[in-house]
């Protein structure tokens, strides 16, 4: 039986009156985690409580049978943390970096600690740049070398929160890669406002907005709800606030300069639109639509 993670009700309001975590339950197993949500859903409130960084107002945190919230030693030693900002990039190299992490999650002997960051360097594909300070990195190599020191010490929960905002679509992939090589058997729960990641690496879950769970599962099994009720229209520019008041509209981009909308309706629509298979985007979008 693998580990699982579970959040059963947990609540934060924050001093200046905004209601970050609002009765949050999720049952996160073992395996890639998507935890998407827009800005300011309320995404870096649960990854830091999970990393027992701060403190829920209620509710319960469980890590196999570690109690997340009085247990914080027994979580440390089992959690990596990503960070959404790690603001200091210092100087020295990341080699020693690591190996000063690496010293700090109690690994003493000087043999075994050399031996780990070598194989953390060339896991994630920074071992020629060894010598390089993280200040002279580009993000991508950041973001590497954030899972390498996250990695030290074999966790069982890894925690990751928006590792790809800024990245290119060439490092985001290597990112992915590496990502997707993390076993299925620890924990990794991906925090991120782009829905491509979730598609690109979940097998589970879940949508938050505004400190609330509005979906928990399997992304295809959300996407699949939607069947048969997300339908396209290309419009003129003209138009668009009257479909907008007209419609439930999921979405709107510029294809060709002109708006092109994707429309919930659970029943068909002529006009001049068109049946549209949906994906995870629409999911999000359909979610987190006040109309909703
Ligand atoms: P996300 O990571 O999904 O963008 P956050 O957890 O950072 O969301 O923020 C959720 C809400 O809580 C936002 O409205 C944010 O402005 C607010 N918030 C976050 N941290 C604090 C804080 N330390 N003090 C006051 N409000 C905060
Ligand atoms: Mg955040």
């Amino acid at each position: 039986m693998s580990i699982e993670l579970r959040i059963e009700n947990l609540s934060k309001t924050y001093k200046n009156g905004v209601k970050a975590l609002d009765n949050v339950s999720l049952t996160i197993p073992a395996g890639m985690y998507g935890l998407l949500g827009p800005n300011g859903a309320g995404k870096s409130t649960l990854m830091r409580t999970l990393a027992t960084l701060q403190e829920p107002d209620s509710g319960t945190a469980t890590l196999g049978d570690i109690d997340v919230l009085a247990q914080k030693d027994e979580v440390r030693k089992r959690l990596g943390y990503l960070p959404q900002e790690f603001g200091v990039y210092p100087r020295i190299s990341v080699q020693d970096m690591l190996s000063h992490i690496a010293l700090l999650k109690g690994i003493t002997k000087a043999k075994e600690r050399k031996d780990l960051v070598a194989w953390m360097l060339k896991r994630c594909n920074l071992y020629d740049d060894r010598k390089r300070a993280l200040s002279g990195f580009s993000g991508g190599m950041r973001q590497r070398f954030g899972i390498a020191q996250a990695l030290i010490g074999n966790p069982q929960l890894l925690i990751v929160d928006e590792p790809t905002a800024g990245l290119d679509p060439g490092e985001r992939n290597r990112f992915y890669n590496l990502l997707s090589e993390i076993g299925e058997e620890i924990i990794v729960i991906l925090s991120t406002h782009i829905v491509e990641d979730v598609m690109d690496l979940c097998t589970n879950m879940a949508i938050i907005n505004k400190g609330q769970v509005l979906y928990q599962g399997h992304p295809q099994d959300a996407i699949a709800q939607l069947n048969g009720r997300i339908w396209q229209i290309s419009i003129a520019k003209t138009e668009l606030a009257e479909y907008e008041q007209r419609y439930q509209v999921v979405s709107n981009k510029l294809v060709g300069g002109r708006p092109f909308l994707h429309v919930y309706s659970a029943s068909p629509l002529s006009n001049g639109f068109a049946p549209s298979a949906p994906d995870l985007e629409d999911v999000f979008f359909t979610k987190i639509r006040s109309w909703n």
